[in-house]
């Protein structure tokens, strides 16, 4: 039976001499594997179509075990992504976040569009620590995290200073700090974006500029958030980093 549906090419795969194992993001059945026969060849009608962080339509053959793809017709290129090593850096990072977090055949058209949409503002030239930043905040939810964002995590109150609390997963007021020795500061800056990154909806980002020094603390807070909490080690993520690390040697 031919099915068509919408999706992002989130990993890829050599399978044998010519053919590919395509992971895609689809909007209508959340993560799928198919196969891409003589996608390798260069000459392939799937050869553009089964290439990294292509977004397009796919006619999938689909059976009782991997289906394949029969056709695709290519919506989004995300050119400026694919001609950028950093944004590609990022962008790969974006797409093996989703694979690792996200289970085979569970349909969430939100995600999807979230995923399509940070991709879409990363090619249009949007600050890319900020929407790998926004992201990794969606992402917590669909890791089964929850961190406490709108209130203190200690005393529940929502007035004071906030710092951030791993212990505690999420925000410690100045009355609270006691609690937790290892507390990591926040500007009221950084507060404001990690609720905001958490809360707000991607269609709506304007043209948010962050202060560098508000992107070092937002960063810090994540990643430390995400490596006591969500079980990843991406190399993707550490090839940032260490991309990061050699470009303030430049
Ligand atoms: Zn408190």
């Amino acid at each position: 039976m031919l099915q068509k549906c919408e999706g992002i090419v989130i990993r890829t795969t050599d399978y044998g001499e010519t053919n590919k194992v395509v992971t895609l993001y689809t909007r209508e059945w959340g993560k799928i594997g198919v196969m891409a026969r003589g996608a390798k060849k260069p000459n392939s009608r799937l050869s553009a179509i089964s290439q990294l962080f292509t977004h397009g339509y796919f006619l999938l053959q689909k059976g009782t075990g991997l289906g394949s793809v029969q056709q695709g017709e290519m919506i989004t290129s995300f050119r400026s992504i694919a001609e950028d090593i950093f944004l590609t850096a990022y962008a790969s990072y974006i797409v093996e976040l989703t694979d690792k977090c996200t289970e085979d055949k569970k349909p969430n058209p939100f995600h999807f569009e979230l995923l399509y949409q940070t991709l879409n503002y990363m090619n249009e030239g949007y600050d890319p620590d900020i929407l790998m930043n926004i992201y990794e905040m969606k992402m917590l939810n669909v890791l089964g995290l929850y961190p406490i964002l709108n209130k203190c995590s200690v005393c529940g109150s929502t007035d004071g200073h906030f710092s951030f609390s791993i212990r505690e997963g999420g925000l410690i007021c100045h009355r609270c700090l006691g609690q937790d020795p290892y507390h990591l500061k926040l500007s009221p800056a950084a507060v404001k974006l990690i609720r905001l990154f958490y809360y707000f909806d991607l269609s709506r980002l304007g043209n948010i500029s962050v202060k560098e020094e508000t992107k070092a603390e937002l960063k810090k807070i994540i990643s430390t958030y995400y490596e006591e909490y969500s079980g990843l080690h991406l190399k993707t993520k550490k090839f940032i980093n260490s991309m990061n690390q050699f470009r303030n040697l430049l």
